[in-house]
């Protein structure tokens, strides 16, 4: 039952979406990592590929330099005739400068076939080196350790017309400048290293100058590198390394935000989803969940009142439209209940006096019955009949006896206390039920009212009507008695004691006597108060 609720499906289909976005997001995250750990590791596979060659280019460049000094036809010229004639170096000199200053290069050395050093005597670390190494270097590039560090060195032989005069070596100095201009991105890092010691870095800062590897991977400043030698043409084996790094510390740290701002993505959406579900719960579920409650009561039989909406959505329009329906539906109500009772009314009223019908003492009878007996009381009945009443409809007309029944009728209304309860049995027939302490306070009551009436002047159409009334009385403590037939034994009662005083010359009050089984006239009763 539950299963197939609205708002159970509200809860299923927002718990499902959550699961299934949660998924995904994990899923990508976690797929994302090992694709970006994937392409990071090609990438630097690739990085370093594109360093290598552009190591490559830059020692075809510094060769291709020192093949133009060693090409041009001046400088051999020049070099011969310091060489061979044994001329000053000087005007070599400034012709190199002349010729070759621009060329972006650190140093230059250009030394004879014997070993005089023609330019660049000041660098006598390079000569010695060159001058050990002629045989082996000649032509070629190499790094090699110099009083810079690590330094590019591209030597050419210069010839004159097949005579080798001498060679000119160019160098490039791999130094922080160098590293920095090398370095492609801020994660990146470039390391020269000699015997395990840090010579110069990309760094900005390090607390060590320790170069430690493990497993390819270097800490410094708590921080991880993944390192890749570079491996470059050198004569001497244990001259500065060069060393290429990646920072997985940053790396990883990156994977983490890319983690934190996934996990971040997941939590939001969740809250907008379930906050969705509350939004739709309270826009849709709540109002239906109202609506379904109140229509459940008014197929009950109720019409319950109903708070306007003041969302202006459809639902609320459906739920106003409805509390405007329940209204007229409790307007029609209230009118038909007005009705009834109207009607209800009527049905135990008489219409001329606005006493009750014998219809309703059937009804109330034994009520009163039971007040009495509650109440250990006495309930009386007191009939009252107009004296010769047929005479006043006979002498003045139908609608004077009619005023005549709605006079005597104000008279009864007049006297009336509480516990006393007046019918109307039948044209002139009057009844007064009275619950009491005894059966004098009903015989003072109606000895009242025969009394008022006696004094009373109807006035109709200018005439004036006296008339008198005799009353018959029945009183029982009602006991042990049974109540269904208590009234026509009362009423009987009541009437023979009446149908007494009627004979007795009228306008008097009798009363039944239970030992005799006779009316009894009042006068004798107040007189003896025996009864
Ligand atoms: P008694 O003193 O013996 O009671 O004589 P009575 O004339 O009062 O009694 P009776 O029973 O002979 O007459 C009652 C009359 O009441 C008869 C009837 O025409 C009249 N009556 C009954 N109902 C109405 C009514 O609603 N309006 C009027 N005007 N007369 C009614
Ligand atoms: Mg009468
Ligand atoms: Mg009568």
């Amino acid at each position: 039952m539950f299963a197939k609720t609205y708002r159970f499906r509200l809860i299923f289909y927002s718990a499902l979406l959550v699961i299934f976005l949660s998924a995904t997001l994990i899923y990508s995250y976690k797929h994302t990592n090992d694709v970006v750990l994937n392409e990071v590791k090609n990438n630097l596979d690739r990085t370093v590929q594109l360093f290598n060659s552009q190591l490559i280019s830059e020692r075809s460049e510094l060769k291709r330099f020192s093949n133009i000094v060693s090409d041009d036809l001046r400088i051999q010229e020049y070099m011969f005739v310091v060489v061979r004639v044994g001329s000053d170096s000087k005007p070599l000199v400034k012709l190199y400068e002349r010729l070759f200053g621009w060329l972006p290069i650190d140093r230059k050395v250009i030394v004879s076939d014997n070993g005089e050093v023609l330019i660049g005597s000041k660098h006598t670390d390079l000569t010695t080196w060159v001058n050990k190494h002629k045989r082996q270097v000649m032509g070629n590039v190499y790094y090699i350790e110099s009083t810079n560090g690590l330094e590019l060195v591209s030597i050419s032989p210069i010839i004159y017309q097949e005579d080798k005069l001498g060679f000119v070596a160019l160098t490039r100095r791999i130094d922080e400048n160098w590293l920095q201009a090398h370095k492609q991105s801020s994660n990146e890092h470039l390391f020269l290293t000699k015997n395990g010691q840090i010579l110069i870095s990309t760094l900005t800062h390090t607390d060590t100058k320790e170069f430690k590897l493990q497993d390819n991977k270097l800490s410094i400043n708590e921080e991880i590198f993944i390192t890749y030698p570079i491996a470059l043409p050198k004569i001497e084996k244990n001259s500065p390394l060069l060393w290429f790094a990646i920072s997985e510390t940053q790396l990883i740290n990156t994977l983490n935000n890319h983690g934190q701002i996934t996990l971040t993505l997941i939590a939001t959406s969740s809250v907008v989803i379930l906050w969705l579900g509350i939004l739709i719960f309270r826009n849709f579920s709540k109002p239906i969940t109202e609506l379904m409650i109140i229509t459940r009561e008014v197929s009950e039989g109720r019409l319950p009142r109903m708070e306007k909406s003041e969302a202006q959505n459809e639902i609320g329009v459906l739920a106003n439209n409805f509390a405007d329906m329940l209204q007229v539906l409790r307007e029609k109500q209230a009118e038909i209940d007005r009705v009834h009772k109207r009607l209800e009314m009527s049905s135990i009223t008489d219409t001329l006096t606005g006493m009750f019908n014998r219809r309703h003492l059937q009804e109330i009878f034994p009520k009163l019955c039971a007040q009495a007996r509650r109440e250990w009381r006495n309930i009386s009945v007191i009939i009252l009949d107009l004296d010769h009443f047929k005479k006043i409809n006979d002498d003045y007309g139908h609608l004077a006896g009619d005023q005549v029944l709605i006079n005597f009728s104000d008279i009864l209304k007049k006297h009336l206390r509480l516990n006393d309860f007046l019918f109307r049995l039948g044209g002139e027939e009057f009844l007064l039920i009275s619950i009491n302490k005894n059966i004098e306070a009903s015989i003072s009551i109606a000895d009242k009212v025969r009394l008022a009436t006696e004094k009373s002047i109807v006035t109709y159409n200018g005439i004036d009507m006296a008339l008198t009334v005799s009353c018959g009385i029945s009183s029982i403590k009602p006991g042990d008695h049974d109540t269904s037939a208590l009234l026509p034994i009362l009423l009987t009662q009541a009437d023979k004691a009446l149908y007494e005083a009627k004979n007795l010359g009228r306008n008097r009050v009798f009363v039944h006597d239970d030992t005799t089984g006779h009316g009894v006239d009042a006068i004798q009763i107040n007189n003896t108060s025996n009864i």
